[in-house]
């Protein structure tokens, strides 16, 4: 059990603090960043014997733009990390399936619960506002024995003399002019889109596709809500609605809308009147909306696709969206963070206890090659569905086949749930049948 604290921290000069160097020595392992990413690395690495310090820059319970809609397979990791039965027991909401409308009218239902052999942790998706989520994961990783520094922004990363990094630089939000200095053997970063870790460490990397920016609202009152969720693709653009967990019980609509930059740059309109436009201007959306009232301000986030050139640099390892963030289309950002927190640990232990610098590299190389093991086939998928979203006449001609085809309907919604493996979908055979 860590017993650091801010009591541990002590002051070199008036302007400058190095915290982490107390009684017990400096911290293993600093995570950077206290979404699912982060909460998920800072759980499992305390849970493999290291000592975590986890910083974020926000107090929490904060808001994120999203979705909030967390895939079958993500429960197997909340349950592991002791957060599943709150969430089950009314804080969120139950998604069966999925339904996608394609722009010229057809319609992709697939569900969860299917004949394929397959089969979730939960036969059910959950939709849960994230200032609960992140809240209750943060809750679960002070429960597992980690520091935890809201209001502790990373501006820079430190160094040693062969330049792998050592520890971060922050600020902290009640001592805005005094610059900290927190060491570690090795920094995690789980600062999502735009991270600084990725930056400073010369690893960030902004994809040149798709480029797409989102504004994400939530409503009650809108008309014919169910236990799917609903994605609603345009020729520019599209929309999703899904019924979320307010967190007490209570249940209220998430709207995510995602247009092309060049489109949101174009409309020249607030975040507020780009979505009441665009919904208003889709009449099978507008009807609707007619009852129903926003309850949040909406929240502009974008442009979002960026891939990290690599994973790792001496020091560090990123996870999360500040590894990789394609578009929210699959809605499995959520699931990815946590499972690359699971996936990050073992390796992460093996970095903090190298022998020597060689063996270290070895560790770090290897992480790089296990996300790719573990994630490759999703983002192959993902690509692929990119492509049907961006370019229409593909997507219509999936609606035709897969409308009349619900084994491979369930099978495509299995594996954006994260229980079918992307091979079964991305095999030969498979393939065709989408072609028929
Ligand atoms: C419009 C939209 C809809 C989405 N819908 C879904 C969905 O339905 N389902 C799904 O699974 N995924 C969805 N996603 C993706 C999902 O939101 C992300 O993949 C997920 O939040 C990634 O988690 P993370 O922990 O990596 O990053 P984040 O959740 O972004 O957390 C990063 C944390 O780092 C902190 N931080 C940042 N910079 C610093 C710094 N310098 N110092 C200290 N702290 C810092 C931030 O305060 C934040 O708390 C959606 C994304 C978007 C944009």
């Amino acid at each position: 059990m860590q017993t650091h604290d801010d009591a541990s921290m002590h002051t070199v000069n008036t302007d400058r603090d190095v915290t982490g160097m107390s009684d017990s020595g400096p911290w293993q392992v600093i995570v950077v960043g206290g979404g699912p990413a982060g909460a998920s690395a800072a759980w499992h690495c305390a849970q493999a014997g290291l000592s975590v310090c986890l910083v974020d820059r926000a107090r929490f319970p904060r808001s994120k733009p999203c979705a909030e809609y967390l895939s079958p397979e993500g429960s197997r990791i909340l349950d592991r990390m002791g957060a599943l039965a709150d969430l089950e027991q009314g804080a969120a909401t139950y998604l069966t399936g999925m339904v996608v409308h394609a722009p010229a009218g057809g319609r992709i239902h697939g569900e969860f619960a299917a004949q394929h052999a397959y089969r979730g942790f939960r036969d059910r998706g959950l939709g849960i506002r994230r200032e609960y989520l992140d809240a209750l994961l943060l809750n679960r990783v002070r429960a597992a024995g980690v520091t935890v520094m809201e209001g502790a922004r990373v501006t820079q990363l430190c160094r040693d003399a062969d330049g792998t990094v050592n520890g971060v630089e922050l600020t902290r939000d009640d001592e805005p002019q005094t610059l900290r200095t927190v060491h570690a053997s090795l920094v995690v970063g789980a600062d999502g889109l735009n991270s600084v870790v990725a930056s400073r460490a010369g690893l960030a990397h902004r994809a040149r596709w798709p480029r797409r920016v989102a504004y994400v609202a939530h409503y009650r009152n809108v008309a014919r809500m169910g236990t799917l969720g609903e994605m609603h693709v345009t020729d520019n653009g599209y929309v999703g609605l899904a019924q979320v967990g307010n967190g007490d019980g209570a249940s209220i609509t998430n709207v995510a809308l995602v247009l092309p930059t060049r489109t949101a740059r174009a409309l020249r309109q607030s975040p507020a009147d780009t979505l009441t436009t665009w919904l208003g201007a889709h009449p099978q959306l507008a009807e609707r909306f007619v009852n129903a009232e926003r309850m949040t301000p909406v929240r502009a986030v974008g442009p979002f696709a960026s891939h990290a050139r690599r994973s790792w640099a001496p020091g560090v390892m990123l996870t999360g969206d500040a590894a990789d963030f394609l578009d929210p289309f699959t809605g499995e950002g959520i699931y990815a963070a946590l499972a690359g927190g699971e996936l990050l640990a073992p390796i992460a232990h093996a970095v903090v206890h190298a022998p020597d610098a060689r063996r270290r590299r070895q560790a770090l190389m290897s992480y790089e090659q296990a996300r790719r093991t573990t994630f490759g086939g999703k983002w192959r998928l993902e690509r692929l569905i990119m492509l049907a979203v961006a370019w229409p006449p593909l997507l219509n001609h999936a609606a035709r086949v897969l409308s009349r085809d619900r084994d491979l309907a369930d099978l495509l919604i299995g594996a954006t749930g994260d229980f079918v493996p992307p091979s079964a979908v991305l095999s030969p055979r498979t393939l065709l049948r989408f072609l028929s």
